[in-house]
Order: structure tokens, then C-alpha cells, then sequence
């Protein structure tokens, strides 16, 4: 196993600088008002494609060699990075073919096809999608980029961290990220903590099938089962050969926390009411944390809002049911 170094992390910022936005870092009245807090919100479903994604996936394509790029890229995803990948691999003229499970919900898939991506649905699950696209890999020998367990995809994430020290000048107390396969949290926590140790890392998940947080309770990787859940985009297990954010998030997270699908559709309709954003629920999970006590955090927080991409259909009908669910 393995850890992303902060030089790597600061290399990627120069790399990356030109292609994906510094988005800004809000300071939330409303919020802040409502929870007692000082809240922030890293306004990352401001990049191109609706996630943060584009960070490591323009990493990772600006780390090729000639003759990667040439053959071109594949990966599986679980929602945001397919579509991430499919536009930082066409704006530099690099194939990249898609795979995705039956779960994937349908605007995603939309979302790949518009940015160029070659679509391959495979499986009910996405471990089943990215076995699919390791089979494939084999046959087309194109270069595999993990959504999350790969060097400069985590490296590309640490980024936002970076971006929230200089912001801030380290002048917080808690950092909140969304969870799932846990390059994001890997990579915000390294370049975070490498600066300001004492800010507290807390990575949010849902309840239902969180991997790395069951992971982290065993020790060691562990499977669990995905389950529909309206935070779609943290889906998936971290992997039992996990090599790049299991150890990191066990050895420099403070807190891992899971929080339920009401709070997440709460947080989604907070975070429209106030702002006027949209939220995906993985987006929303750090603001569901604290509106619903799942973390205890006080003084400045920071909430990386991570993604944008829910189908009009599940956004309406979550602020349309306040107080229903
Ligand atoms: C992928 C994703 C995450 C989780 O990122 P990991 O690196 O897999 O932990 C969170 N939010 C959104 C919107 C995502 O697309």
C-alpha cells in the first residue's frame, strides 16, 4: 500500500491550473446562522461536468505518455467520474471508453455520451462495471484510470485541500468531505493536515453501503452490498486490494461519520433554500452531518459541496416534500 505525497499533490495544481476552476470557498450566513457555526462551502459542483472529478481525471490525463494517450483510456464509474473523464480526455483529442452498472442513473449516462465518452453498460453493481472494464482493459490495452485508487486521481482531489488552506490560511477547525471510495477525503486530508495538522477531517458517508466506513470500523477493506440511495455518487466498495486511500483516510482522518437519507434530502432542500444550489445528495452529506448531528464540530467548517448532478425528477420531488421525509 501506498500514500500520495503533498509534493505530488502541489504538482498537480500546477499541472491542473488552466483546465478546472479554483471554486470559491462561500461563507455561509444562513448555514451558519442555523447550526451556530461559522459554515463554508467549497462550491465544487461549479467545474465542468458537475463534480469535482475533472480534478483528478485532468490529472491523471495530463500525466500520460505519448503513447497513452494514444491508445486511450477506460474506466468504470458510478456516475461523476465516467462523465469527467470523457471531457478531460476530449479536450485533448484521447479516446475514452466508459463502463457503467444498471444503478447508474440515466442522466449520468446522458452525461458521459455529451462529453465524448463511449458508453459500455455492464452489470447491476459497480463492481461489477469496473470488472467488466478490467476484462476490457486487457483486451483493448488501454490505460485504466481508477475513479478514486489511482496516485493522480487522488493527487488531483488534494487540490481542493490546497485551494481551502490558501483560502483561508488555515484559520479553521473542521473540514467535512463527502466519502466514498475515498480519493477525495485521501487527498483533501493529506494536504490539508500537511499544512494545518490541527484542522479536523471528518468524512461524511450514507448509512447504506458505506464501504470505507465499515472498512475503517474492520480494520481492513470489507465489501458491502450497494443499495439504492439518493446520495447515488458514493456507491461502491473501496476495494479489497485497496492501494491508495484506505491507509490514508485510517491514518490521517480524525472521523468517519454515516448519515441517513432524510438528512440528506434535508440538506439538499437547505441547500437550495438558502443558496439557491443544487445539490446531489453526495454533494449535500457534509451539511447533513451537521444539520443532523451525525458530527459535532465547532468554530469554522468547512463543507466541500461535491457535486451537482441530480435529475431534475429526484430534485423536485426532494424540495418539493419538506418536512415529508
Ligand atoms: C465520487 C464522488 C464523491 C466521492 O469521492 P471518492 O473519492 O470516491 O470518495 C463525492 N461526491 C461526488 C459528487 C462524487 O462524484
Amino acid at each position: 500500500m501506498a500514500k500520495v505525497e503533498i509534493s505530488e499533490i502541489e504538482s498537480a495544481k500546477e499541472r491542473i491550473s488552466g483546465y478546472v476552476l479554483n471554486t470559491p470557498l462561500l461563507n455561509s450566513i444562513a448555514l451558519s446562522a442555523k447550526l451556530g457555526l461559522e459554515v463554508f462551502l467549497k462550491t465544487e459542483f461549479l467545474q465542468e461536468t458537475g463534480s469535482f472529478k475533472i480534478r483528478g481525471a485532468t490529472n491523471a490525463m495530463l500525466s500520460l505518455n505519448k503513447s497513452q494517450r494514444i491508445r486511450g483510456v477506460i474506466t468504470a464509474s458510478s456516475g461523476n467520474h465516467g462523465p469527467a473523464l470523457a471531457h478531460a480526455a476530449s479536450k485533448l483529442g484521447i479516446k475514452a471508453t466508459i463502463c457503467l452498472s444498471s444503478m447508474v442513473p440515466d442522466n449520468k449516462v446522458k452525461n458521459v455520451r455529451i462529453n465524448g465518452g463511449i458508453v459500455k453498460i455492464a452489470g447491476n453493481d459497480y463492481d461489477s462495471a469496473l470488472a467488466f472494464c478490467e476484462g476490457l482493459v486487457k483486451v483493448q490495452n488501454q490505460y485504466l484510470v481508477h475513479p478514486f485508487d489511482d496516485s493522480s486521481v487522488v493527487a488531483g482531489a488534494g487540490t481542493i485541500g490546497l485551494e481551502i488552506i490558501e483560502e483561508t490560511r488555515g484559520d479553521l477547525d473542521c473540514v467535512l468531505v463527502p466519502l466514498s471510495g475515498g480519493g477525495l477525503l485521501a487527498g483533501v486530508a493529506i494536504a490539508v493536515k500537511a499544512y494545518a495538522p490541527q484542522i479536523r477531517i471528518i468524512g461524511v458517508s450514507m448509512e447504506n453501503g458505506a464501504s470505507m466506513f465499515n472498512s475503517i470500523k474492520a480494520g481492513r477493506p470489507v465489501n458491502v452490498t450497494e443499495v439504492e440511495t439518493v446520495a447515488d455518487a458514493l456507491g461502491g466498495n473501496i476495494g479489497l486490494n485497496n492501494k491508495w486511500t484506505f491507509e490514508t483516510v485510517r491514518d490521517l482522518v480524525d472521523e468517519v461519520v454515516v448519515v441517513s437519507e432524510n438528512d440528506i434530502k434535508e440538506a439538499i432542500r437547505l441547500i437550495f433554500k438558502h443558496h439557491g444550489f443544487v445539490s446531489e445528495g453526495a454533494g449535500a452529506v457534509g451539511i447533513a452531518a451537521l444539520t443532523g448531528g451525525a458530527v459535532k464540530c465547532k468554530g469554522k467548517v468547512a463543507c466541500v459541496l461535491s457535486g451537482r448532478n441530480i435529475s431534475e425528477k429526484n430534485f423536485l420531488d426532494i424540495v418539493n416534500n419538506s418536512g415529508v421525509n
